[in-house]
């Protein structure tokens, strides 16, 4: 029999279809293979007892004819979004006993569509970081090894780093991630998988525990882009519940993967042609420029002049709102309490006891940056950098269709490295941030390895509301990159 933790979520629906194999079946595979897996630690809460009811409740549909869009597909849940009676932490001790009474918005969709859930996948302490290591229930390790150092472990990216790895390593089919300045794409690139963050509003955001809300996205991974398509029409739409989404239709992204894009134009931006960068990350840009051009596409230079004050923007937007958003955090409504003498030092024992490091660093800048004598001089200045870094999309996108550009600056490093500099692990994300400022989609596709064999992914940027695009300049991508996904037999040869 086929290994069920090899297929495609496109392959699995048509074999559930065909009645080859049953939900459980393919269930049961994935929790074996968790349990082989268990070492990289991707679950905070893994729910198999869960999983197989579900799973069986999809054999019935299967046999009485009413399956659903993603029936009996197997699925890994990022523990930032609520599950009604599972516990959900967002990788933090703050909430270690947290089981929230309601169902968010996404995971309540995917429930609706017929799919699996295995667990809550680990994740950055409140998504605050890139390597998965803040999380209060250890870190991740990436499935992949480097073949200098095959004894040394990878960090998976983050923060979305327990979901990434989970596909990855043939844990879970597909997975649930939130993105707010990279927490999807670049561990995906690390990961050697596809990662999607929609537009800004696409997804609703009730119910997923937020870190900064004008940047917080909820997006998928897959092993392929047919796969992230779909999964991605399953999670969208608007909502009454979050007054951010939007009321827009939500295409059927799958079919607008038609293997076409002659005459697209393509952006390079200048700009990310940063001093000092890899050359691998160069050669592998290259490539995907003139794998697109040999099916026809048109490369143009783009510029995107305030690219260089991404970053700092967004270290001072993200944390001012994350100060903002845990201040909920009190040991008074929900989560950790740790009594003090009376109010005020209840709060400061809970909330000394119930954060990690990352956390209180970015509660501190926020509220520092939100202070009346600095609020003009870093919160107003970065809302106003936030501004100029769209225009600068806005007028790109005179030129051209879709961006290209490298998803992140390296391949994976070792867990341990740069945990004693934030600011080096800031960087990981320079590529990725610009496109959450201006609310953008944005995709990872695995295009190559690095020169320790480590993989390494292309961004495509996008046009607000036009993840179609993306999803077809990705496919072509793919095809010609011929990437082979970790221990799976998903071929992707043109
Ligand atoms: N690594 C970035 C940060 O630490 C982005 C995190 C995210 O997208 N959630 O803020």
């Amino acid at each position: 029999m086929t290994d069920l933790t090899k297929l495609t979520i496109a392959d699995a629906l048509t074999g559930l279809t065909n009645k080859d194999f049953t939900a459980t079946e393919l269930t049961q595979a994935h929790i074996d293979q968790a349990e082989v897996k268990k070492n990289l630690n991707v679950f905070i809460t893994a729910t198999p007892e869960k999983a197989l009811a579900q799973a069986s409740d999809s054999d019935a549909r299967y046999q009485s004819g009413t399956a659903k869009a993603l029936d009996g597909i197997p699925l890994g849940i990022k523990d930032l979004f609520c599950t009604n009676g599972t516990r959900t932490t967002a990788g933090s001790k703050i909430l270690e006993n947290f089981i929230p009474q309601y169902e968010s918005s996404v995971t309540q969709k995917l429930v609706d569509d017929g799919s699996v859930f295995l667990g809550k996948t680990n994740l950055d302490e409140f998504a605050m970081g890139s390597s998965n290591t803040t999380s209060f229930f250890g870190n991740v390790i990436n499935p992949w090894k480097s073949t200098a150092n095959p004894s040394v472990d990878y960090v998976p990216g983050g923060s979305s780093g327990g979901s990434a790895a989970a596909v990855a390593a043939g844990i879970a089919m597909g997975a649930t991630g939130t993105d707010t300045g990279g927490s999807i794409r670049q561990p995906a690139s690390f990961c050697g998988i596809v990662g999607v963050k929609p537009t800004y509003g696409r997804c609703s955001r009730f119910g997923t525990i937020a870190f900064a809300s004008s940047l917080d996205q909820a997006g998928v991974f897959a092993r392929t882009v047919e796969d992230s398509a779909i999964l991605l029409r399953s999670i969208a739409g608007h909502d009454v519940k979050d007054s951010t989404s939007v009321k827009m239709d939500v295409p059927d992204f799958a079919s607008a993967i038609t293997g076409d894009v002659k005459g697209l134009r393509i952006g390079i931006p200048k700009e990310y042609r940063m001093d000092g960068m890899p050359e691998e990350i160069q050669n592998i840009w290259n490539k995907g420029a003139e794998w697109l051009k040999a099916e026809g596409a048109e490369i143009v230079d783009i510029s995107l002049p305030h690219t260089k004050y991404a970053l700092a923007a967004y270290y001072i937007i993200a944390p001012a709102e994350a100060s903002s958003n845990l201040s909920r955090y009190d040991g008074v409504r929900y989560g950790l309490r740790v009594d003090g003498d009376g109010i005020d030092e209840t709060y400061s024992k809970t909330r000394g006891a119930g954060f990690g490091d990352e956390v209180k660093r970015r509660i501190m800048t926020g509220a520092y940056v939100l202070s009346a004598g600095y609020y003009d001089a870093y919160y107003i200045k970065a809302q106003k950098v936030r501004r100029l870094i769209r225009d600068d999309f806005t007028k790109a996108y005179e030129k051209c269709d879709v961006i290209l550009t490298p998803t992140a600056p390296s391949g994976a490093f070792p867990i341990g490295e740069n945990e004693d500099d934030p600011i080096k692990m800031y960087l990981n994300d320079i590529f990725t941030v610009p496109t959450s400022i201006a609310g953008l989609p944005g995709i990872s596709i695995p295009a190559g390895l690095d020169k320790s064999g480590l993989p390494l992914g292309l961004q495509l940027i996008g046009k607000a509301w036009d993840e179609e695009t993306l999803f077809k300049t990705a496919d072509v991508i793919e095809k010609a990159a011929c990437f082979e996904t970790l221990g799976t037999t998903i071929k992707k040869v043109a």
